[in-house]
């Protein structure tokens, strides 16, 4: 059986509950255990699948097909372990499975009530693949005193409860705000969170405070007393240069010890930090710095790339080089004026995925820049899409090449569809049909597929194999119909699905670097083991910036 570490937040949201969740479960890993992460998100809809990366940030796609919270991305970054449908879960996931087990009567005549069903509903989830690991480690969503969140609290309230003493720890995320004036830390909102997570029956072990100054030992002294936790306990998170130190930072602070003694395990087993000094090492000390422009559409919130940004950082780290990264709105492309100029100082340009047909305009000319002036170019995605387009248009003479996404969204056939949507795919040796007015959630091809690389193409040069899996998330595809065409004009197709019939990778040879792929390979990326193709993307920026 797991050993459960319940992770929630006080004070105000967005303090790094997720990222602390992770650190913590790389620590507990450097000291010989296993473990799973989970999150438990208090909102209503079903997943983030269908929210918009300005609501919710990037969606992370799973090799088992789920769309989830961008927080299982820093499990997977930190620890290395590959998150499952089972590892997300939401508010509506759960009232839609409560709510249809009473449409078929599985409930047999009862009241359907939050206490028991939803909570019960909770710690089924909580609970699957519970003797798989060491230790589990549950972090809810939203901060305490959330109306929403409440059946969550209730639940790991209960589950705490009902597991023999000992299993189940509550670490709970605060903020100590600096008064200028005063030149102080404040302790009282942590208190108040405290105060309020007791009266829902929860009295946490360990307290994470995050704090933009040194916390003096009187204060957290005072934390400890007012909230009833040990003075060890009380684990000082401050500001770090790179997320990619949290993992000794919180080390340092005593938080992986403070875990294990709250479960009494003594003693401790000694940690193995060699791989986070490592990882640490190259944050810190590059030699030498690329700048990679990103042309998209969602560039004013960071989050909605996360896992691209961090791929890029892994890439940088690999060959020691700060990756510095531009948002560039791909509209700016658009207008009269040639605006692709504002290109030439990258020496690498990314188009990542995105959905409808804003700026998509734009990220073709960056295609096409980065095609024409030797730029290195990773497209993801839709990004592989605008490269399939513009070298159909500006290579192959399909003048009116585009996607059959964006005729769908005008309601008129404006394109020649080189790109088109996929009504009927495989997977595995399931054959999944989709329909043009399906449900928009949960219904693109998701998850993990295998892809068949080219013998002595660049991509299996980077990938060091022809066989791999990436995973996808997407519902149009490049269509294989314009294949001759645009291998003649030099676009070559160089990873394909296992029955031929889906486009996978494209590249162009005579280039120093330029590769679209249908899949998101960011979402594989760790810092201890960058994924090839950020790697060498980065590498081949690397050898441009050695050109000037
Ligand atoms: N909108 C495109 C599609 O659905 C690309 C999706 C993506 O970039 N993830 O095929």
């Amino acid at each position: 059986m797991a050993r459960y570490v319940f992770i929630t937040g006080g004070v105000v949201s967005s303090l790094g509950k997720g990222l602390a969740s992770a650190a913590l479960g790389a620590l507990l890993q450097a000291r010989g255990y296993s473990v799973r992460l989970r999150k438990l998100d208090p909102y209503l809809n079903v997943d983030p699948g269908t929210m918009s990366p300005f609501e919710h940030g990037e969606v992370f796609v799973t090799d088992d097909g789920a769309e989830t919270d961008l927080d299982l991305g820093h499990y997977e970054r930190f620890t290395g372990v590959a998150a499952r449908k089972t590892d997300s879960v939401s508010s509506g996931r759960i009232y839609s499975d409560v709510l249809e087990k009473e449409r078929r009567g599985d409930y047999l005549g009862k009241t359907i009530q939050v206490v028991p069903h939803v909570t019960d509903k909770i710690k089924e989830f909580i609970e699957i693949g519970d003797d798989e690991v060491d230790f589990m480690l549950c972090e809810i969503g939203g901060t305490v005193g959330d109306i929403e969140g409440l059946p969550f609290f209730e639940a790991i309230r209960q589950f705490g409860h009902q597991r023999p003493r000992g299993e189940c720890i509550y670490m709970h995320l605060t903020l100590l705000p600096y008064l200028n004036a005063s030149g102080e830390l404040k302790t009282k909102p942590t208190q108040h969170s405290v105060k309020e997570l007791q009266s829902i029956g929860i009295a946490p072990d360990i307290l994470v405070c995050r704090s933009e100054h040194d916390i003096p030992e009187k204060e957290r002294e005072k934390l400890a007393l007012f909230c009833n936790v040990r003075p060890e306990s009380v684990i000082a998170a401050y500001d770090l240069k790179s997320i990619y130190e949290a993992p000794l930072a919180y080390h340092k602070e005593g938080l992986d010890q403070a875990v294990l003694d709250a479960f009494g395990i003594a003693p401790a087993p000694k940690p193995d930090l060699s791989k986070w000094l490592d990882v640490a090492d190259r944050v810190n000390n590059p030699d030498g710095q690329v700048k990679i422009a990103v042309v998209g559409k969602y560039t004013q919130l960071e989050d909605a790339y996360k896992s691209i940004a961090e791929a890029l950082t892994h890439g940088g780290m690999r060959n020691r080089v700060k990756v510095k990264l531009e948002w560039v709105n791909a509209e700016i492309f658009e207008g009269e004026d040639d605006a692709t100029s504002k290109l030439e100082g990258y020496q690498g340009i990314l188009v990542p995925g995105g959905f409808g047909e804003r700026g998509t305009e734009g990220k073709i000319k960056a295609a096409q820049f980065a095609r024409e002036h030797n730029i290195p170019y990773l497209g993801i995605c839709l990004g592989m899409q605008m490269a399939v387009i513009e070298a159909a248009r500006n290579l192959a003479g399909i003048g009116d090449a585009g996607s059959e996404e964006f005729d769908h969204e005008a309601g008129k056939k404006r394109f020649t569809p080189v790109v088109y949507h996929l009504k009927e795919w495989l997977e595995g040796n399931r054959t999944i049909q989709r329909d043009a007015d399906d449900d928009k959630g949960g219904t693109m091809r998701l998850g993990a597929y295998n892809a068949v690389l080219t013998d002595g193409s660049k991509v299996a040069e980077v990938y060091g194999s022809t066989a791999i899996s990436e995973r996808h998330r997407h519902r149009y595809e490049v269509d294989i119909k314009y294949r001759k065409e645009l291998e003649a004009a030099g676009l070559s197709f160089s990873g394909m699905s296992p029955d031929g019939k889906l486009p996978e990778i494209v590249e162009i040879k005579d280039h120093p670097w330029y590769i679209g792929v249908q899949f998101h390979p960011e979402l594989k990326s760790k810092p201890f083991e960058p994924h090839p193709l950020f790697a060498d993307f980065v590498r081949a920026a690397v050898d441009q910036s050695r050109l000037v």
